[in-house]
């Protein structure tokens, strides 16, 4: 039985799920999860900073009572989903320093200064302007180095392609997921493969194959899972094909963190 470990998922804390921690964890035992780290949402343009400190301190109290007296089978972890932290250096820095994480995740959701793609209506927009400066601020997350890894590369086409239908040539960001590679490989930050993409209309990962082994090529090797499940339901879905996939292109290992540390096991 290989490994399983689900670094990237949502409980009733974050504004657009709906899973109770219980759930989660009971779900997680029924699936033999080896860990489980609850990721919630902390975008920083979106919820107010007192907002955050509120909904992570009754949080942080929920899983460290769980993991004390839940008697559970599997490891139970708090991370932190730090979304469009550029957007708010102070706020994030503060977010950063509120708890113990054992894992962080850096995320973008939004071209710098519009709305997330989640609510955005991108039946007319003009991709150019959205995509460059996304795949831009990506760089400069991954510049920023405080996260352990960066989510969801190709966020915006859970939206673009996914729900709208619209086809994305990807051909003129290609240099732009090179650099971005090439800036999180030497600071050893993980590439989260999201595996939610293959629940929803876009079917594949995010990022997708090809990125998947660019990165690979490039000699990056530190990969991480989630299912960036928001139900219960969804919890480890979609995470062991994309352990075969990767398996296929030729990575022999992936990473979960505890407290911040990285540590390795066999895919
Ligand atoms: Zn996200
Ligand atoms: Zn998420």
């Amino acid at each position: 039985m290989p490994f399983l470990y689900d670094m990237h998922t949502h409980t009733n804390r974050s504004f657009d799920a709906e899973a109770p921690l219980a759930a989660q964890c009971k779900r997680a035992e029924e699936l033999r999860l080896n860990g489980l780290c609850i990721t919630d949402h902390c975008d920083v343009n979106v919820q107010s900073l007192l907002c955050a400190r509120t909904v992570f301190a009754a949080g942080g109290a929920d899983i460290r009572r769980m993991q004390e007296e839940g008697n559970l089978p599997f490891r139970l972890w708090q991370g932190i989903e730090l979304g469009e932290p550029l957007e708010d250096l102070p706020y994030a820095e503060e977010m950063l320093g509120l708890l113990p994480y054992d894992y962080v995740i850096g995320s973008v959701h939004n071209t710098p200064g519009q709305q997330d793609f989640y609510f955005m209506d991108c039946s007319s927009i003009d991709l150019d302007s959205a995509l460059k400066p996304y795949f831009e601020e990506l760089i400069r997350l991954a510049d920023w180095g405080k996260t352990d890894s960066i989510a969801h590369i190709t966020y915006p086409l859970r939206y673009i392609e996914g729900k709208y239908n619209r086809k994305v040539e990807l051909s003129p960001y290609l240099d732009l997921i090179d650099h971005l590679f090439r800036v999180m490989i030497p600071k050893g930050l993980a590439l989260e493969i999201n595996a939610s993409g293959l629940r929803q209309e876009i079917r594949r990962p995010m990022p997708d194959e090809r990125f998947i082994r660019r990165y690979y090529e490039l000699g990056g090797r530190k990969i991480i899972f989630g299912s960036d499940a928001h139900a219960a339901k969804d919890l480890a879905s979609g995470i062991p094909e994309c352990m075969e996939l990767c398996r296929s292109i030729g990575f022999e290992t992936a990473v979960y963190f505890e407290k911040r540390r990285e540590f390795s096991y066999k895919l």
